[in-house]
């Protein structure tokens, strides 16, 4: 079976999942909607790694911080002055490059000689400029430097400058952790496959403090807790996951060390989420342009200092895609498209379909749909074959399907359907609920 993006894009749009933003005017650059099984599915994932942060694990506690900050704020993050990508240009074409795609050595490159990949023109290239990745906007009425603030292009920072809040009000020790998921800006140069890359996205972080010294110990343990996130709680194939560790060259300038947890996505290998030992390199600067102490107090061994950082910082969007990718099942054999979501965290849990239009049917089937809402999203579905409903619902990763027909009318059962295999129990509609919930660890 050939899994490419395309195919997963347009079953997004056929069945609500994914858009582009402003598709009327023609769509805007690097930017996507999530339609109503896109939001399910996209909130059950953030509340399965919100769960795992801050119900499993008790010293770690939450947080919302605002996408505008103190401006000061990306100076001491060093986002100021180092958030650049290397730009080319190719003056023929006027195809725009990060010069890190087309090198894996920009400085030492002799870009008159590189070759245009769209173009395929050589000695057309610009020589590398920086850009700045942040968005700027300006607050208040005047415009000028001293109005300039940033959308925020990582969630972490309003953790470290609220870390000493927090870890006062709510008595935390070290080690502690605060966990935030919220939306990133970054006027990213390349932007492609689909939701991989775009220019406003969730993170999911948490940021966990140490003392000193027991930094490489925590960085390990993080390490993984978060690669066994992806199979143990969302259902990816494991065989489809590695880490890949920074090298020197790859490190960014706060890490004293680096891994990526990567997904073999159809155009390759690649970054969901960073595991980062970030040091005190962030304290420190926030100390060195705030002005205040930032210190921790630790009464066990009666000394102050600045805590080691270890970040998991995951994106929420990304993590989306590799669910899509891997869940994306074409059944030949049975003619249908499959997305086989683990169903914890299948936008709809249960379909329930009348046989047919009559018979006081669809009454019976609508009691049934008011005895499972409660407990999760079903749906009420009664138009076409039954056949062709199932198979809707198929594309949509609806792992459950119920049918009522006249033998529900004698006995008070249903048949219940199994997505990816077909097989279909008869069961009691008093035991509707046991028998679903079954499926769902
Ligand atoms: P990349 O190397 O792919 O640009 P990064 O190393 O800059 O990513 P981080 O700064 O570590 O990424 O951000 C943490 C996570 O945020 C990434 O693992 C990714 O899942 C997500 N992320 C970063 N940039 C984007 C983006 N432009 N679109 C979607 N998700 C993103």
């Amino acid at each position: 079976m050939d899994k490419t993006i395309e195919k997963i894009v347009s079953l997004c749009k056929r069945r609500g999942f994914i858009f582009q933003s402003s598709e009327i005017y023609g769509g805007f650059g690097a930017v996507y909607d999530y339609g109503p099984l896109g939001i399910e599915l996209k909130n059950n994932i953030s509340q399965l790694w919100w769960q795992e942060m801050t119900h499993v694990h008790e010293n770690i506690v939450g947080l919302d911080s605002g996408i505008l900050m103190h401006p000061r704020t990306w100076e001491a993050s060093g986002h100021v002055s180092e958030f650049h990508d290397p730009l080319v240009d190719c003056k023929q074409c006027k195809a725009r490059y990060r010069a890190d795609e087309l090198t894996t050595n920009t400085e030492d490159t002799d870009w008159g000689q590189v070759i245009c990949p769209k173009c395929g023109t050589t000695g057309k290239m610009t020589s590398p400029r920086q850009f700045n990745l942040m968005f700027e906007t300006h607050v208040g009425p005047v415009e000028g430097s001293s109005s300039v603030a940033y959308l925020r292009p990582e969630t972490a920072q309003g953790i470290y400058v609220n870390y000493q809040l927090i870890q006062g009000a709510m008595r935390m020790k070290i080690p502690f952790g605060i966990a935030q998921i919220g939306k990133a800006f970054r006027n990213e140069i390349v932007a492609r496959n689909f939701i991989f890359r775009t220019r406003e996205f969730e993170q999911m972080e948490m940021q966990y403090f140490v003392r000193p010294g027991s930094d490489n110990n925590a960085m390990k343990e993080w390490k993984d807790k978060r690669f066994r996130f992806y199979p143990d709680s969302l259902g990816i194939d494991e065989d489809k996951l590695r880490f890949h560790e920074h090298g020197p060259d790859e490190l960014a300038h706060y890490a004293k060390e680096a891994w990526d947890i990567e997904y073999e996505f159809p155009f390759g290998w690649a970054e969901v989420e960073g595991v980062h030992n970030r040091t005190d390199f962030d304290l420190v600067r926030h100390e060195e342009f705030s002005g205040k102490n930032l210190k921790y107090f630790d009464q066990q061994i009666n000394e102050r200092f600045l805590p080691f950082i270890i970040e998991t910082s995951a994106g929420l969007n990304r993590t989306l895609l590799a669910v899509l990718v891997n869940a994306y099942w074409e059944d030949t054999e049975n003619d249908r498209t499959v997305m086989r979501f683990h169903p914890r965290i299948a936008p709809v849990k249960a379909v329930v379909c009348p046989l047919v239009k009559k018979d006081g049917l669809p009454e019976k089937a609508r009691n049934i749909v008011d005895l499972l809402k409660p407990r999760f999203k079903v749906l009420y579905d009664q138009q076409g074959s039954i056949g062709k409903r199932y198979y809707r619902q198929d594309e949509a990763g609806t792992p459950f399907g119920i049918t009522v027909d006249h033998q529900t009318i004698e006995d008070d059962t249903v048949t219940l359907r199994y997505r990816d295999t077909q097989h279909q129990d008869r069961v009691s509609i008093d035991k509707l609920l046991m028998a679903i919930d079954d499926n769902m660890t």
